[in-house]
C-alpha cells in the first residue's frame, strides 16, 4: 500500500497533475477535508508562503502535505508583483477569477507603458513544499524566463500569460499547449523536482 499525501489545493487539475508526477505515493486533494483551513499567504516570499500552507495542512490532516506559491516578477517594477500576483489589481480588481486576471494584466501592462523594448524583462517563479507532521520539510523552486509584451496575445493558460513572452519561441505562454507550458513551465519544473525528492525518500510500498 502506498503512502498518502495531501496537496494543499481544492483544485482537482492541480491534484491529477501531481498523481500524474508522484507515482509512490496516493495523491489526494483537499476536497476530502473540507474542514481544511484557509491559510492566509502573509510571508513576503514564495517559499515561505508554500510552507506556510504545507505545514498548516500537514498539521490538520496527519498526512504529508504539498503546496505550492507562484507569482509573476517583473524585473522594471523591481521584482513585483512577486507574491502579490494574484491581488496585484487589489480592491480595484473584479471579484470573479477571469475579471481579476484580466484587470491584473491590464495593470502591468499600464504599469510598463513606457518601458523600451529592451527593459521588459520578467520572470515566473513557482515555489513547492512539502511538510511532514513530524516536522520534516523541504522546499523547491521553479522559474520560467520571458518578456512583458504591449498587449495581451493567445488564449490558453490564466493569469498573466496572455502577456507573457519567451523569447527562444517568440509565442506567449498563453500560445502553449497545456503539455509545452507543463514542460517549460516554472510550475512544471517545481513540481518534478520535488516529486523527484519525495520518490527518492518513498519507503518501499
Ligand atoms: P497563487 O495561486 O498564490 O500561487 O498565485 C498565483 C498567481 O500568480 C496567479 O493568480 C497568477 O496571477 C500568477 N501566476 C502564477 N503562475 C502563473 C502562470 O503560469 N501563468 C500566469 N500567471 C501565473
Amino acid at each position: 500500500m502506498s503512502a498518502r499525501l495531501v496537496l494543499a489545493t481544492r483544485n482537482p487539475g492541480k491534484v491529477v497533475e501531481l498523481r500524474d508526477l508522484l507515482t509512490s505515493f496516493e495523491v489526494v486533494g483537499l476536497a476530502e477535508f473540507p474542514d481544511a483551513p484557509d491559510v492566509p499567504e502573509t510571508e513576503p516570499t514564495f517559499a515561505g508562503n508554500a510552507l506556510l500552507k504545507a505545514r498548516a495542512i500537514a498539521a490538520h490532516t496527519g498526512l504529508p502535505a504539498v503546496s505550492d506559491d507562484s507569482g509573476l516578477c517583473v524585473d522594471a517594477l523591481n521584482g513585483m508583483p512577486g507574491v502579490l500576483s494574484a491581488r496585484w489589481s487589489g480592491r480595484f480588481g473584479a471579484q470573479h477569477p477571469a475579471g481579476r486576471d484580466r484587470a491584473n494584466l491590464e495593470l502591468v501592462l499600464d504599469q510598463l507603458a513606457d518601458v523600451a523594448e529592451g527593459a521588459r524583462g520578467a520572470h515566473f517563479v513557482c515555489a513547492a513544499a512539502v511538510a511532514h507532521p513530524d516536522g520534516r520539510e523541504h522546499v523547491v523552486e521553479g522559474r520560467m524566463d520571458g518578456r512583458i509584451i504591449t498587449a495581451p496575445r493567445g488564449t490558453g493558460g490564466f493569469g498573466y500569460d496572455p502577456i507573457f513572452e519567451l523569447a527562444d519561441l517568440g509565442r506567449t505562454t498563453a500560445e502553449l499547449s497545456p503539455q509545452e507550458k507543463s514542460e517549460i513551465s516554472h510550475r512544471g519544473r517545481a513540481f518534478r523536482a520535488l516529486a523527484a525528492y519525495l520518490e527518492g525518500i518513498a519507503e518501499p510500498g
